[in-house]
């Protein structure tokens, strides 16, 4: 694993601002020891270190200039000092958006404040046909519950709940760890409690002490008519429940919406392609065209050419979250020629050549 602070946040050395703040963002969401599919602590320290230097123009200067081993030999880098990641109660606060707080440097309080259930993605997949109206979908969700059994506390009885002696109850413990800058002060999870900062005699058996239980329940999630595909929708709520009394986390739902052979999408537009005969091409002709609302008749006038577009107005999708608002559909005309001709047709189309000469050949 790379130690340059750039490649760490997978930006290029031009980053300004917003982007590595973005960067940093999506790199410590996905290696946040909370993350239960790609949390790593060690990345997570990482990129957090790598973050404190480079959104500080001075250190970054000194950092582009003379690497990590500058900084530290010009205290550049105050977050390695005495106070530790100083820097960590700004990423409790990014956190906060995250995790609800979920991430705390700061101890006992931070341990027992109420905090916000963690977020989950889900995804579902609709058919193309689906997003032509409102359509109600279940969903399968698996949420961090209080434990019915023992209503969260985690123990079989109220009296069996005492102080963690490991921690004195702060849910956290303190270590010194060797690291690029030098020795840094790390606090960590509790070994003994796991961070509830509470000794359980005899734990609730259901969820082993913890108090909280992952439930699975269905619900019933109304997809908008037009979706796109790619859509993420927030149901708010639905996540994790919270700690300490904070409020469930939110469920982001992401909306994938399946292929149609017919109909390619482009927004609330659809576009298709029709064949017809070259006779009808010349001569004019009217078509009954499929569109998301069954068929549909199209007049093509005389002479049309192949590749031609036609348009059918608002034969498309609704748009979304404009009530009665739908896109158009463009039908390609394709003209076919026809390459298994019959001795009568063959010889009618001689004559039309004959009629026709050259006509219609230019150099
Ligand atoms: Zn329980
Ligand atoms: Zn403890």
């Amino acid at each position: 694993m790379t130690e340059d602070f750039y490649e760490l946040l997978g930006v290029n050395k031009t980053a300004d601002e917003a982007e590595l703040k973005s960067a940093y963002k999506k790199a410590a969401r996905k290696f946040h020891p909370d993350n239960a599919e790609t949390g790593n602590e060690e990345l997570f320290k990482k990129v957090g270190a790598a973050y404190e230097v480079l959104k500080d123009p001075q250190k970054r200067q000194i950092y582009d200039q003379y690497g990590a081993e500058g900084l530290k030999g010009a205290g550049g880098f105050s977050g390695a000092g005495a106070e530790g990641f100083g820097g960590f109660e700004d990423l409790g606060d990014i956190f906060s958006s995250f995790f609800g707080g979920g991430f705390s440097g700061g101890g006992a309080k931070a341990q027992n404040r109420p905090t916000k259930g963690q977020d989950h993605e889900v995804s579902i997949q609709i058919d193309f046909m689906d997003a032509i109206e409102d359509k109600a979908k279940k969903i399968r969700l698996n949420p961090l519950d209080l434990c019915k059994s023992c209503n969260g506390k985690g123990a079989e009885n109220p009296s069996d709940v005492s102080t963690c002696g490991t921690c004195n109850g702060a849910g956290q413990v303190m270590s010194l760890q060797n690291t690029i800058f030098g020795q840094v002060r790390q606090t960590s999870t509790c070994p003994s409690c796991h961070g509830s900062g509470k000794f359980i005699k005899n734990p609730c058996k259901a969820c082993n002490g913890r108090g909280y239980k992952r439930e699975t329940k269905e619900i019933e999630v109304t997809i908008p008519a037009g979706i796109n595909d790619g859509t993420t929708m927030r149901l708010s709520g639905q996540g994790d429940v919270g700690k300490n009394g904070g409020p469930r986390g939110d469920i982001y739902l992401v909306v994938r919406v399946r292929s149609h052979d017919k109909f390619k999408r482009d927004g609330a537009d659809i576009y298709s392609t029709v064949k017809v005969g070259f006779a009808e091409a010349a001569l004019g002709h009217e078509l009954e065209v499929p569109t998301i609302y069954g068929e549909q008749k199209l007049k093509i006038k005389p002479g049309t050419q192949s590749h031609e577009v036609y348009t059918i107005k608002e034969a498309g999708m609704p748009v979304i979250n404009r009530k009665n608002r739908k896109g158009d559909q463009y039908v390609n005309v394709e003209v076919v020629i026809p390459n298994n001709l019959s001795k009568e047709e063959k010889k009618l189309l001689e004559e039309f050549q004959k009629l026709r000469r050259d006509k219609d050949i230019k150099v």
